[in-house]
């Protein structure tokens, strides 16, 4: 078994793998489980009952053995089995959780981020919010939001003077033509994705829109208006 721990403060834990036969001839990856939110070496521990090393090395069988048997007795569907305790905000911990739920792309404007090789350290700047908010406990309202940005949100961020990655979301939303309120959110169709958080600028409709369906939304008045 294989178990990918990033150096993150504190330690989390990226991916399990299974090693085996993959052909007559070749061992190879068999299995492999990405824990895109990447739980705490300690929760993992905890979890499974087990201690991991602390440097690179051998994990004996019976840790193994341990360790898969939550990643096999869980759902497929649902990633991570590790419960994962809430941590301080500003851990480089929680700015490596941003990553896996970017996708590759910047939260604000969704353009892509190059994430290969060493050069996307200064392609990508990780915000991460206050209060221990991330993408999995958000139960609004959120006065901030984690965010991978882009080298151009970066700086139209900083030298636009937004304090928090909401302020500066929201600041591409028109404010609402009827009671000027600002912060207006955008429709989008369709359903929530289950596991899925919901950014807080956006308000799902659901698939089923019978009316001619609003392009942004009023959060103060409820007005609903079209481009
Ligand atoms: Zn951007
Ligand atoms: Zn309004």
């Amino acid at each position: 078994m294989l178990i990918t721990v990033l150096d993150t403060d504190p330690r989390t834990v990226l991916c399990m793998e299974l090693a085996g036969p993959s052909s007559p001839d070749t061992i190879g990856v068999t299995q492999s489980w990405t824990l895109t939110e990447l739980p705490s070496v300690d929760a993992v521990e905890a979890c499974a009952g087990v201690v991991l090393p602390t440097i690179a090395g051998r994990v004996d069988n019976e840790v193994g053995g341990r360790l898969l048997a939550p990643l096999l007795e869980h759902p497929a569907n649902v990633d991570d089995p590790f419960a994962r305790r809430d941590e301080a905000s500003h851990t480089t911990a929680a700015a490596a959780r941003v990553l896996p739920k970017s996708a590759g792309k910047c939260t604000a404007c969704g353009e892509t981020i190059d994430l290969r090789g060493s050069a996307a350290r200064e392609r990508v700047h990780i915000h991460t919010a206050e209060n221990g908010v991330d993408h999995w406990n958000y139960y609004g309202p959120a006065h901030d939001w984690p965010a991978a940005l882009c080298g151009r949100c970066q700086t139209a961020m900083t030298e636009g003077g937004f304090s928090t990655f909401l302020d500066y979301r929201f600041s591409f939303h028109p404010s609402c033509p009827r009671c000027a309120a600002s912060q207006t959110r955008s429709a989008v169709i369709g359903m929530p994705i289950p596991r899925e958080p919901v950014p807080p600028w956006t308000v799902p409709l659901g698939c089923i829109v019978t009316d001619p369906a609003p392009d942004w939304i009023c959060g103060a008045c409820g007005h609903r208006w079209a481009n």
